[in-house]
């Protein structure tokens, strides 16, 4: 479709890319990048149209972005995400910043992109349909499982490819050429790190978050010194790499119990990045990130809240499983009080909270308020409570949470028991 209505337009279309390398892997990729050498922004509204598309686009890079969902013949919905460029010369003012754009040919474009595995190009329009253009290796490469850039000062001109290119290494499962390594050690020894803005910084860091095998990346970055250059506070020590595992653990267990879309995995990893750190050294680590205000506080309110729930976890512990009570080794015993101290928090830090208790017994009470008590519903409402005669007010709040203590403390279980309460 993409080719025909490119044979209409009089433009040459091409997909390009991490699309054309994964098909040459035979890895499926729901992203495609198409590149139009002629107006992309013209192209894009023609294609969004034939497939009912959203558009969103930059008329200063001469770029868009069409979305659309395709419904699969077993009824599953997948959304397709279509990133459509210009053929564009991309020139570099200062290194780290994002790139200025000008009109040029698809070799040109090829040229200024990350590596040569990436460097590569399907022709759509119908006389070449399905011909590669690779002008850089990309094909041999892939063949090696080699990582490597397309010109020696491609670190310097955007020194985020070095996230890039230990995230593709991981991912799959390649090797960075020798040279590669030579050339991201050279350019850290430069301070190219430093120079990169802190939005990119911290777009490479989510991105490296999302990847499957994210403690892996993060020891290469550590073994490039990476994180070192972005914040002092962040290599990795053994408690941290513990500590990734364990979080790793819980969050996917939770994804697979609540199915649950991913959440914003980047939270877990900094965490755990920071663990011993400072209060004002996160702070300045997050001004590097350039966090708003608002983030920078709630990053760190969450880091303190963490950290203060270990304290109050630990009395309702010593309460909950002193010797007196050890008769009841029930761990719902006082549950509801733990719900009280939990409630406050986000999925995230009690995953963290989870990840950094040693204590098996309150391990366990934790995971059963996450996976049971806070699931816990009443079957009696305000509304039955006016119905008894009860007169409406604060009254009514009081009593329905003194009911749901007792339902989460499995003192009561049906409604009738729940009345009875609420009456008493
Ligand atoms: P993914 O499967 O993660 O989407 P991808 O290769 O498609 O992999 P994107 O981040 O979507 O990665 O980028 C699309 C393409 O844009 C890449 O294949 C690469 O050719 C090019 N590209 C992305 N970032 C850079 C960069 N910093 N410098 C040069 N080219 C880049």
């Amino acid at each position: 479709l993409a080719g025909e209505l490119g044979d209409e337009l009089g433009f040459s279309v091409y997909v390009v890319g991490g699309f054309v390398r994964d098909l040459l892997m035979a890895i499926p990729n729901h992203d495609i990048d198409l590149c139009v050498e002629g107006n992309g922004i013209v192209f894009a509204h023609a294609l969004g149209k034939r497939l009912n598309a959203s558009i969103t686009e930059h008329i200063k890079f001469k770029t868009a972005i069409l979305e659309y969902t395709v419904e699969t013949d077993s009824g599953e919905k997948i959304l397709m995400k279509i990133d459509i460029a210009t053929s564009r010369l991309e020139y570099y003012e200062s290194p780290g910043a994002l790139p200025n754009v000008e009109h040029s040919s698809i070799r040109l474009d090829l040229y200024r992109r990350d590596f040569t595995i990436n460097a590569v190009a399907l022709e759509l329009n119908q006389t070449n349909f399905g011909n590669i253009l690779d002008f850089y290796g990309a094909q041999r490469d892939i063949k090696n499982k080699i990582i490597q850039p397309i010109h020696s000062l491609s670190f310097i001109e955007d020194p985020t490819r070095i996230i890039r290119a230990i995230l593709f290494e991981v991912r799959l499962n390649f090797k960075l050429s020798l040279q590669t390594e030579r050339l991201i050690n050279n350019a850290i020894q430069l301070g190219m790190i430093k120079k990169i803005s802190g939005q990119r910084i911290f777009h490479g860091f989510q991105l490296v978050c999302e990847e499957e095998n994210t403690l892996a990346c993060l020891k290469r970055m550590d073994e490039f010194k990476v994180l070192q250059e972005i914040h002092p506070i962040l290599p990795l020590t053994d408690a941290k790499e513990e500590l990734i595992l364990e979080l790793e653990k819980i969050s996917n267990a939770y994804e697979m119990l609540y199915q649950k879309s991913k959440r914003e995995n980047w939270v877990l990893y900094l965490l755990a990045l920071c663990l011993g750190a400072k209060y004002l050294e996160v702070s300045e680590l997050l001004k590097r990130l350039m966090f708003s205000s608002k983030a920078t506080h709630s990053f760190l309110s969450m880091r303190e809240q963490c950290r203060d729930m270990k304290f109050k976890i630990k009395a309702w512990s010593e309460m909950a499983f002193s010797p007196q009570n050890n008769k009841d080794k029930n761990i719902r015993y006082k549950m509801s009080m733990l719900a009280d101290i939990l409630n406050p928090l986000s999925v995230n830090a009690m995953i963290f909270v989870i990840a950094t208790e040693k204590d098996a017994d309150i391990r366990k009470a934790i995971l059963y308020y996450i996976t049971k008590a806070r699931e816990e519903k009443l079957s009696i409402t305000g509304k039955s409570l006016i119905k008894m005669g009860m007169s409406p007010g604060v009254e009514i709040k009081t009593v329905l949470k003194q009911v749901l203590d007792a339902k989460i403390d499995g003192l009561i279980k049906d409604k009738q028991e729940e009345l009875n309460l609420a009456e008493s």
